[in-house]
């Protein structure tokens, strides 16, 4: 990616990246705001849609949502077309965190502030802020829950297991991989899990565009390949469509019902935990991110400093401020406790 503004470390100081975006001095209390999403495939983006659209309408702002299909190059025209139509924040869920280095240093060097949203946004100068449930800290929320679930469900060890990742130009999937991995890699190398094909690098358990039918197509061949004389007791897997995808496989397959894990609390595999087949899933609540995201557009309105970030991460080109908002893991035993004030996700659990 180009780094036209590859001198620009933080320098120390808040002040630094505002400066850079020239919103220093704030802007118009009804301005646009552009919501770049990678798609709309999961529930999580497609709450992000309408969250964005009503509640930016709601603080006084003028939304300008869209999402680009999973395709790179659809994603940096719409934000070419938000520079071009004034926004004065471009908030990007990337669709590949490396392909938008040349599109983002545009709108910094046209004065627009950018957040990255859920995902990181990496090999530019470009950032403002990032605003993220703990992608590394997911991941172990992941590993922990699948290990939990197997001593829960599937007696003593040793267990049988086969290991899911996400879509590759995502940069959460490595960092969910990575995390899962710091606590089953221990467990993998002292036998207590055996990943029955022997697929343990993240690039031969990847989901291209984290494509359910991808990774249920990998299910089969697995069971088929590895499986026709045993059984299988677990699977790591890094979303909900994902886990979904492997149950059904299972099934098909004649399998019990494996442990799975799984994100997003979506409103299916919340039902699918009710009734006792996905294990577990990791609720990052759609809209406490976007309310995140909202107060930091608020300050870059009113030309203020933002707050000290959770913490700043190397995104390949520089240091950038990620403000991390804690995920929680669901498993039957929690969901109505931690549904509580989600009358819509209570509402599954009958
Ligand atoms: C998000 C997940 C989502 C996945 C696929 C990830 O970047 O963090 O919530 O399930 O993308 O859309």
């Amino acid at each position: 990616a180009l780094t036209a503004c590859s001198g620009g470390g933080r320098g120390g100081d808040a002040s630094g990246s505002t400066d850079a975006s020239g919103s220093a001095n704030g802007f118009a209390a009804d301005a646009t705001i552009g919501i770049s999403l990678p798609w709309l495939g999961t529930q999580n983006w497609k709450e992000a849609d309408d969250l964005f659209t009503s509640k930016l309408k709601d603080a006084g702002f003028t939304p300008l949502v869209q999402a680009a299909d999973n395709k790179a190059p659809q994603q940096q025209q719409q934000i070419e077309a938000m520079i071009e139509q004034g926004a004065k924040v471009i908030v990007v869920g990337p669709v590949d965190g490396k392909q938008l280095g040349t599109v983002l240093e545009k709108a910094a060097a046209a004065g627009v502030a950018v957040i990255g949203y859920d995902r990181l946004l990496e090999n530019t100068a470009a950032v403002n802020a990032v605003v993220q449930f703990g992608s590394v800290r997911t991941g172990e929320l992941q590993g922990e829950s699948l290990l939990k679930g197997l001593a829960a469900r599937k007696g003593n060890g040793p267990y049988n297991i086969e290991l899911f990742g996400g879509g590759p130009a995502d940069p959460n999937a490595p960092a969910f991989f990575e995390g899962a991995m710091k606590v089953l890699q221990p467990k993998i190398d002292d036998g207590t899990l055996k990943v029955v094909s022997g697929q343990t690098q993240f690039t031969q358990v990847a989901t291209q565009d984290w494509d359910n039918s991808k990774a249920q197509a990998r299910m089969d061949s697995l069971l088929s390949g590895s499986y026709s004389d045993k059984k299988i007791d677990g699977v790591l897997s890094p979303n909900d469509g994902i886990a979904r995808a492997i149950l059904t496989s299972a099934q098909q397959a004649g399998q019990d019902v494996p442990v799975v894990t799984g994100l997003d609390a979506e409103n299916e595999s919340i039902v699918s935990i009710w009734q006792g087949k996905q294990y577990s899933t990791v609720a990052k609540p759609t809209d406490q991110l976007v309310d995140k995201t909202i107060e930091l557009i608020k300050d870059l309105q009113a030309g203020k400093a933002l707050p000290a970030p959770s913490e700043q991460v190397d995104n390949g080109t520089r240091k950038v401020d990620v403000y991390q908002l804690d995920p929680v893991v669901v498993t039957k035993d929690n969901a109505q406790e931690v549904f509580a004030k989600d009358p819509s996700r209570l509402a599954l659990l009958k």
